[in-house]
């Protein structure tokens, strides 16, 4: 189904938990104020059943850290019995070692893993936490359980991780990862403020494109640039900056209270759905769906032409 600007829905990305076992000083925390109400692995089980009415191809996990739930081997299982065609995660890895098989077994099909530097220090003083071997060891069993293609996120930080980006693509390249680089968008979930940490990435890009022998866009992924080189391959995530990012966003998001959310910047605008699929009320289930869908809308809207006042 398509919304009034003429994008069509593919993707459902459910935030499964607002807990984390990490606490990134920057994290947006996908745009959920924290909540009560978490969703059973049935609940996301039905509603991504009637998604996928609605043109839902493809479903991201998120959170809060989405490992931290004990039952996200049921969570996968539920939504793979869904007629979807690919189901994801984005996790800090911390947790993923032990899981990875099983994930892997229960219908996942790839991981992005957040990783912002690979130096223990850097680590601690993003993330607050000191685990960053458990963070590679993630990576590693993700590689080995074929959770393929596994994606490194890493937010660049101005003056803090920013000098890391060559290190990173080696990291990522040796262990046949694709290195994501995301500039930071500046909505902390505390409310701090986070512009002196921003680091624009319009020079970086400029230098793959350089080094790159192929660039593709990804037309169905925010047209986001992949940049092919010889050592490795670099996606950017840059929404801020890249007017068709939202003109080509086909996702639609689930907080982990069962809330609609159109996008992620903002959160005025929620259907609430889980009561409905929980009492079995499928019409009015799939009337939220609608009124989420009509309520989708570009958050950063290109630049409007200038006028120019022409003197005869
Ligand atoms: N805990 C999981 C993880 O670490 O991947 C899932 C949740 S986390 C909010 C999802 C992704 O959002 C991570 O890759 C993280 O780096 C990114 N992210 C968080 N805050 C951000 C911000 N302010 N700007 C850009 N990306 C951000």
């Amino acid at each position: 189904m398509r919304d009034r600007f003429g994008r069509s829905l593919t993707a459902l990305r459910i935030s499964v938990t607002d807990d984390c076992n990490l606490n990134c000083f920057y994290c947006h925390r996908e745009g959920c104020l924290t909540s009560e109400r978490a969703m059973t692995a049935d609940d996301m089980g039905r509603i991504v059943k009637l998604a996928a009415e609605f043109g839902v191809r493809k479903v991201k996990l998120t959170g809060g850290e989405p490992l931290m739930r004990g039952d996200i081997v049921d969570i996968v299982s539920s939504i793979a019995r869904a007629p979807i065609s690919e189901i994801s995660m984005t996790t800090n890895g911390t947790l993923l070692a032990d899981v990875a098989d099983e994930l892997a077994e229960a219908g996942l099909a790839r991981v992005n893993i957040s990783l912002d530097t690979l130096d223990p220090k850097t680590y601690e003083r993003i993330t607050g936490k000191d685990l960053l071997d458990d963070a590679f060891a993630g990576i590693d069993a993700a590689v080995s359980a074929g959770l393929m293609p596994v994606k490194i996120n890493m937010v660049v930080l101005a003056g803090i991780n920013e000098g890391e980006i060559g290190q990173m693509v080696a990291y990522a390249s040796q262990r046949g990862a694709i290195l994501q680089l995301i500039e930071l968008l500046q909505i902390s979930g505390d409310g701090q403020n986070l512009s002196c940490y921003h680091r624009d990435l319009g020079d970086i890009e400029r230098e793959l494109q350089k080094q790159a022998v192929a660039v593709e866009t990804r037309r169905h992924m925010n047209a986001r640039k992949k940049y092919i080189l010889r050592g490795g391959e670099v996606e950017l995530v840059r929404p801020m900056h890249n007017s068709e990012f939202c003109m080509h966003c086909t996702r639609l998001r689930l907080t982990s209270d069962g809330y609609l959310k159109p996008c992620l910047m903002r959160n005025d605008n929620l259907v609430n759905v889980l009561s409905y699929s929980r009492a079995g009320a499928l019409g009015k289930a799939r009337a939220a769906f609608q009124k989420a869908i009509a309520r989708r809308e570009p958050y950063f809207k290109p630049a409007p032409l200038k006028r120019v006042n022409r003197r005869r």
